[in-house]
């Protein structure tokens, strides 16, 4: 500092000594003082000048000059400032280089997006999993290199999806699971991954499931036919009928297991389309459902409202098993004195929806999404040995196949609602008339 301020001071004296002499010399003091200050202000213009010259080139270290004064320092401090920021940038793109290594090393596609969908960065493996090539699709939007609809939807999703599946756009036999994640309001990362493998191993599995239970069936139906033939043997000791009936109960749950097992891998082996399946009467199925309840002594506490003329598009025996899966659900789970509803009635927009609300134990909010899961098998019943835990994995993919929402609202300790909500173009209503039945015992 004391630096500047001597060469500053010389800078000064030397002025003082130039006007002094021109004062001298010419008489005229004011003359020479204005000749000293228009020579001392053109120099310090000068220094100025070479500074603001310096900056605009970019201030490179090779090309600073040498100012002993107040300029020199302010050249020192952004030489200082330059070297600073050139470290820090050296260091961002070795963090970035880095971190680029270890996300193409990934053998998940990653692509990185900005707030208009377009593509900022890709991974390698983006090439052979989303068939983006990088750096020829930088800049470009995503939709104008995939053009999967779902995708797309997907994507410009505001409530944020957990992922979806698609078909890879360079061949149709693999199956890629994707997932955006936001990294702030202007870009976001998409994660794929080929689940080819695991859809094929859980094909494989359903197909066993199902060609087993298949399989089961029959000689199942030949040990029935034999307890059926032995129970009408009157030479049987009190112990042997015992053990028939166990047997029997048994055979019986192992029927209903294979059955709900061959039902469940029929309901998930396709989509119906809108026209597809035959006309179901909602009054059959009341019909079919008062047989199926006769099974249970406290059946009078269901209470039944259909509607009389609905007819509804779909699989018979799959509408049936929403039913019957959910009424049978609301006995086995609540206390013979607590009332069942079960009504079918009509939303506003047309949609019919099949509601079975029981005033049971209900279910937990974390534990919602899981008793639609296969084998799921949460509270114990009334009747402790049965149940399979595929009953409501069948009510969902059923509600799924036939374009049908299936929603559960439970409330702990005071009971549970489960509705499933069809579509209006799968209902055809002629003159509704609404049928309210309370089942006797
Ligand atoms: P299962 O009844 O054979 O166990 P489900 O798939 O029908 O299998 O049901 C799965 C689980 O959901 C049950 O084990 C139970 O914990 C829970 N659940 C189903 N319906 C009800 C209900 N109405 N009230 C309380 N819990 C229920």
């Amino acid at each position: 500092m004391l630096n500047i301020w001597s060469t500053e001071a010389w800078a000064l004296s030397i002025a003082a000594a130039v006007l002094a002499l021109l004062g001298f010399i010419s008489g005229n003091w004011f003359v020479a003082s204005l000749i000293t200050l228009g020579i001392y202000i053109a120099w310090l213009y000068l220094r100025l000048l070479k500074l603001e010259q310096w900056i605009r080139k970019g201030t490179r270290a090779s090309e600073a000059y040498v100012d002993n004064g107040f300029v020199g320092i302010i050249i020192r401090q952004l030489r200082q400032q330059k070297k600073t920021h050139n470290q820090r940038k050296d260091r961002t793109k070795k963090i970035l280089r880095r971190m680029k290594q270890n996300i193409s090393a990934l053998p998940d596609a990653t692509v990185l997006l900005d707030d208009e969908l377009r593509i900022e960065w890709c991974n390698d493996p983006a090439r052979y999993l989303l068939n983006l090539r990088s750096p020829q699709d930088l800049g470009n939007k995503l939709k104008n290199i995939i053009r999967d609809p779902a995708l797309l939807a997907y994507l410009e999703d505001p409530l944020e999806r957990e992922s979806i599946e698609i078909e890879s756009p360079l061949d149709s036999n693999i199956t890629i699971q994707v997932k955006k994640v936001s990294l702030d309001d202007k870009q976001s990362l998409l994660i794929a991954r080929n689940i080819s493998d695991q859809k094929q191993l859980q094909k494989s599995l359903k197909n066993f499931v199902a060609n087993a239970s298949h399989e089961l069936r029959s000689p199942l139906t030949v040990i029935w036919g034999h307890l059926e033939m032995l129970e009408d043997e009157i030479n049987i000791s009190k112990s042997g009928q015992r053990s028939l009936q166990i047997a029997q109960h048994q055979a019986e749950r192992m029927k209903e297991l294979i059955e709900d097992l061959l039902l469940l891998s029929q309901v998930e082996s396709y989509h119906l389309a809108p026209d597809e399946g035959d006309w179901v009467s909602i009054s059959e199925l009341k019909t079919n459902l008062i047989e199926a309840l006769e099974k249970y002594d406290d059946r009078s506490r269901v209470h039944l409202e259909f509607p009389e003329h609905l007819l509804l598009r779909g699989i018979n025996v799959e509408i049936h098993s929403i039913c019957i899966n959910l009424v049978e659900n609301a006995i086995k789970y609540s206390t013979p004195d607590k009332p069942v509803a079960v009504k079918w009635f009509e939303k506003s927009n047309a949609e019919f929806v099949f509601s079975v609300e029981d005033q049971g134990p209900g279910i937990a909010q974390e534990e919602i999404s899981k008793i639609t899961n296969r084998y799921y098998r949460g509270r114990k019943s009334r009747a402790e040995a049965s149940g399979s835990g595929l009953g409501l994995a069948i009510v969902q993919h059923a509600a799924n196949k036939h374009g049908a929402l299936f929603n559960i609202v439970s409330n702990p300790g005071k009971g549970s609602c489960f509705s499933v909500t069809f579509p209006s173009y799968r209902c055809f209503r002629d003159d509704l008339k609404i049928d309210t039945t309370v089942l006797t015992d």
